[in-house]
């Protein structure tokens, strides 16, 4: 390829989903807008929304890699290419068309005319650039349906035409905020963070919510949430964790109710707590990482005893509750969170783990022996000495 007759001057954006949305387009459109924006607020660049397309232009060339990969980690773009904008000249086009391609192999020519002043069809103005190209090239050959390389080139109505030859993928989805705001349940463990990547994924802007069992749990323990928290920012576009002092609840849990029930009860604070978390936030929604079955605690009586302290006009949102756990450890990996989720400090639930926690909880008898402990208290205590973070 010879690199000094052309430079990539316009990365082009494709969106997902949004085109389902028929009336409400324009508003997912501009959240999008406004998601890149944030997103690539620390280059240099202009952002141009035309046509179902959004362009990115006026960048710093060295950045060019480093936008992409913003990019393709944002929800709402489907995927990218980088581009060679020009004036719309067809011998031109072709010149650079031939610049980009290799000297080898096989290609074809893909045309898009959205510009209708121009005379000649998509079909002709693709034979006419690949002729041009195969006087300069030997050993290239065109193939319709089995290409070594496309070259793309779409002549639009504002007079500039796009060339480019790859289609990078992105990670799809909606625009973060599109479908509103939600609390995660964020552990330092494996799942939660794959649970919020992929409720940020159909659009829920999501603040954190971590129970720290101070000085039962580390300062590293903490560390880890923060780590995590680094790497959902990415995907939500900025997170905010709230720490809750747990201590006090567990401890008075384990001082004054069964210990099979612990883990039933301590959840069901969590919940309680995550609801006034919620409600201050005027949303409705609380997102876990449990899934059917994998502890004690995460079984239809386990969870429908949790919720049992939940408000009807709050949801909790499970979005792991089918996946096995090798399922999760693959976004896991994928998210860069892995290696910070097993890090081997405790959390809070591992610390006061009893030996055989109920499996089926009876939920009179959850509330008869929860009754020993001022509920409210504890509640309001804990709620008053938060400490939020941004990241
Ligand atoms: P994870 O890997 O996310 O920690 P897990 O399989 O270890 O999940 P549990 O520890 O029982 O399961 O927790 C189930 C869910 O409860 C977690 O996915 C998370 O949403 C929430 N949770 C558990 N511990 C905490 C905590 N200390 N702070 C906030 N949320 C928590
Ligand atoms: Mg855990």
């Amino acid at each position: 390829m010879n690199n000094e007759q052309y430079e990539y001057n316009c990365i082009l954006i494709r969106q997902g989903e949004i085109f389902l949305k028929g009336k409400n387009r324009s508003k997912f459109e501009s959240l999008l807008l406004k998601n890149i924006k944030q997103k690539l607020k620390s280059f240099k660049c202009a952002l141009q929304l035309s046509r179902n397309r959004i362009y990115v232009e006026d960048f710093n060339k060295e950045d060019l890699q480093k936008i992409i990969f913003a990019l393709s980690k944002t929800f709402g773009v489907i995927s990218l290419s980088k581009s060679v904008k020009v004036s719309t000249d067809i011998d031109r086009i072709a010149e650079i068309a031939g610049d980009m391609i290799p000297n080898e192999g096989t290609f074809r020519v893909t045309v898009k005319r959205a510009d209708k002043s121009i005379n000649q069809t998509s079909t002709e103005i693709a034979a006419y650039v690949g002729g041009k190209i195969l006087k300069n090239k030997k050993d290239l050959k065109v193939d319709l349906h089995s290409y070594d390389c496309n070259i793309n080139i779409d002549i639009r109505e504002n007079g500039f035409s796009y060339i480019f030859t790859e289609v990078i993928p992105a990670v799809g989805g909606l625009p973060v905020g599109c479908s509103g705001t939600a609390a995660l349940l964020l552990s330092g463990g494996i799942d939660s963070p794959v649970a919020g990547y992929y409720m940020s994924k159909r659009g829920l802007k999501l603040f954190g919510i971590h129970f720290y069992s101070f000085p039962y749990t580390s300062e590293s323990a903490l560390q880890k949430v923060r780590d995590l928290s680094n790497i959902l920012s990415e995907y939500n576009i900025g997170f905010n964790l709230y720490i809750v002092p747990f201590t006090d609840i567990q401890l008075a849990i384990k001082n004054a109710c069964p210990p099979e029930l612990t883990i039933t009860i301590m959840r069901r604070f969590m919940m309680r707590i995550a609801q006034r978390i919620v409600k201050m936030n005027k949303t409705n929604a609380i997102v876990t990482g449990e899934s059917l079955g994998q502890v004690a605690s995460q079984t239809i009586k386990g969870m429908i005893s949790t919720d049992q302290v939940l408000d009807n006009d709050i949801l909790t949102i499970r979005p792991l509750i089918g996946f096995d756990k090798e399922e999760t450890i693959k976004i896991s990996k994928m998210l860069g969170a892995f290696n910070i989720s097993t890090l081997p400090y405790d959390d809070c639930c591992t610390l006061f783990i009893p030996k055989n926690p109920s499996i089926s909880p009876n939920l009179k008898f959850v509330i008869e022996k929860e009754s020993a402990l001022d509920i409210d208290a504890l509640v309001n205590k804990a709620l008053e000495n938060i400490v939020i973070e941004h990241f």
